[in-house]
């Protein structure tokens, strides 16, 4: 599914989710259970944003601990405004990046001590380099990481690809995957029976966890402004639902 057809479709607010039979039965995890004190989190993120929005929270909590947070950045976001006079894809190459850059430091993180690569590779092309994503992560990943990326079944090409990579790296490699839904959260019911309920766990964000993904989010301005005509690229209902005191995650069961 391309961003097109997702943004076509009209989104499940939450208000809808609210009533989830399934959410309210997902398990609470507490950040640092998840993500205690000399476990290193590896996060793929298909587009600047996705880690924010997959994991504002979460990194919020690191702060202090950045030593043990490898971000790898797949694409610079060049494909969010296919039709835009406004937002070139030279812009948004340029752009995305440096609101990743100003999120991460809202969010207190000291990026001199982050590890943060940036792979440049095509925005909307990521399921042709799965291959190259499966390597490369095999390569930088080490016993006691957790892996943290898109939704395989997300419905957006990139982040399927770059959860179908992890799954494949981390049982290579034997760590725990975290994938988390993002686009789900719109085009999904909400018991939707497509969405791996039984590895749902919701990460408990504190109050000051949440503000601090919230201001995150909003660094992403390409993201959030309405382009003329256009609404937009994340709709309002969107942000709504991944701005709440929690974190939606599938986790696989943690190789022993
Ligand atoms: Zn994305």
């Amino acid at each position: 599914m391309s961003h097109n057809l997702i943004q076509a479709a009209q989104g499940t607010p939450w208000s809808t989710w609210q009533h989830s039979a399934h959410l309210a039965r997902a398990p609470w995890l507490r950040p640092e259970q998840l993500c205690p004190a000399g476990r290193r989190l590896v996060i793929l993120a298909p587009h600047p944003d996705d880690e924010i929005l997959m994991a504002g929270g979460l990194l919020a909590s690191l702060k202090g601990r950045e030593q043990e947070v490898l971000l790898i950045s797949a694409t610079n976001g060049e494909g969010s405004h296919p039709h835009s006079s406004q937002w070139t894809e030279r812009r948004l190459r340029h752009q995305r990046p440096l609101e990743s850059r100003h999120a991460l430091q809202l969010l207190g993180l000291d990026l001199n001590l982050l590890d943060w690569r940036r792979l440049n590779l095509k925005d909307g092309n990521l399921p042709h380099d799965e291959a190259f994503l499966v390597n490369h992560l095999a390569q930088l990943l080490k016993p006691g990481d957790l892996l943290l990326t898109t939704w395989r079944g997300d419905g957006h090409c990139d982040h399927e690809a770059a959860g179908r990579a992890c799954a494949q790296a981390a049982q290579a490699c034997r760590v725990q995957l975290a994938e988390i839904p993002v686009w789900a959260w719109h085009w999904a019911s909400c018991d939707d029976a497509r969405l791996p309920w039984p590895r749902a766990r919701r990460l408990q964000l504190c109050d000051a966890f949440l503000a601090l993904k919230r201001q995150a989010l909003a660094a992403h301005a390409s993201q959030l402004q309405p382009d003329g005509e256009h609404p937009p690229v994340v709709p309002e209902q969107l942000q709504a639902c991944l701005l709440q005191p929690f974190e939606l995650v599938f986790l696989s069961t943690e190789p022993s």
